[in-house]
């Protein structure tokens, strides 16, 4: 829980949207209308997921991002508040609505996600304190550029969704975690199928130092030249929704606290693992006793 008057160990910069979702048996294809279960309404967005991922293993957070003055807004920030995560920093907007994500998710697991959000100003005092500064694409570019110029400590960006990076903000990362279709898109390859095809992939990046995560595989870590690969934790997975924020925090929270990246990426693997075996987004992020009970990595 975030302790009052604390500096923030890992400062969020990103989306909070409220997530609309409804279950189907087949995604709609364009100008199709199916029916689906019913709705639920889940506190979202990559920014959000990733701070309170963060929050529940225990580190100090602070979140930097905007609502509207809607309801949607005041449960969002009510979401953050219940995992103790400073939003003295989320503005409230006048006139404008909350970030929205309508998510259609098929009964395999499969989904499709409209995210319509919305700016925000960097402020800067959060992210001058945090060790630890996490940033997504959900939100727009030159805010990203501007958090990851502002950031004092070691900044990890998400690039999720995908898009082209400029060459100076790539040059302020300092870890890249990219899933293996947002390592093709912005290498310009085929998806990788193989680690080997995805370390080949990482050298064709301009990044410092690059963690993909791997779904069902793992992570591979890319650092000085040296590609290392970390299994997954054998789970029986229900919903993925979320791994990667899970996996994300989880890192942060990890270098926040001193670890190497090899090591910080062991954890978020665990982390992202025990993401999977529960329902929902922010919902399945686990604290460190659910961590407990799972299986030991395959070969870790
Ligand atoms: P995203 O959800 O962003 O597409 P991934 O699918 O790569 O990202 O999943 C993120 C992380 O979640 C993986 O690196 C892995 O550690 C964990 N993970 C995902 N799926 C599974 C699974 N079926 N079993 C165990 N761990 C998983």
């Amino acid at each position: 829980m975030s302790a009052q008057g604390q500096e923030p160990e890992v400062a969020v910069v990103g989306s909070l949207n409220l997530d609309l979702v409804i279950r189907v048996a087949a995604l709609p294809g364009p100008g199709e209308t199916v029916v689906g279960g019913d709705l639920f309404t889940n506190p979202g967005g990559k920014g959000a997921n990733q701070a309170v991922a963060a929050a529940r293993l225990g580190r100090r957070v602070a979140m930097v991002g905007r609502v509207g003055d809607d309801q949607a807004g005041r449960d969002l920030l009510a979401a953050l508040a219940a995992d103790g995560v400073e939003s003295a920093q989320v503005g409230v907007l006048d006139g404008v609505p909350s970030g929205t994500a309508f998510i259609v998710v098929r009964d395999d697991g499969e989904n499709q996600i409209v995210v319509s959000p919305g700016g925000l100003d960097v402020a800067g005092a959060a992210l001058r304190a945090a060790a630890v500064t996490l940033l997504q694409l959900e939100v727009p570019l030159e805010t990203v550029a501007a958090a990851a110029a502002t950031a004092a400590g070691t900044v990890v960006l998400n690039p999720a969704p995908v898009r082209p990076l400029p060459d100076d903000l790539l040059a302020r990362v300092d870890v890249l975690v990219p899933n293996r279709v947002e390592l093709a898109q912005l290498a310009g390859g085929p998806v990788p199928e193989t680690v080997a095809d995805a370390v080949r992939l990482v050298e064709g990046l301009a990044a410092r130092a690059v963690v993909v995560t791997l779904g069902a595989d793992g992570a591979l870590v890319v650092e000085d030249g040296r590609a290392g690969h970390v299994p997954a934790v054998p789970v029986r997975a229900v919903d993925t929704t979320a791994a990667g924020d899970a996996f994300c925090g989880g890192l942060a929270d990890a270098l926040a606290g001193g670890a190497p990246l090899q090591d910080a990426a062991r954890w978020a693997v665990r982390v992202a693992a025990a993401a999977c075996t529960r329902d929902g987004a922010q919902a399945s992020l686990p604290t460190p006793a659910d961590l407990q009970s799972l299986p030991e990595a395959a070969g870790g």
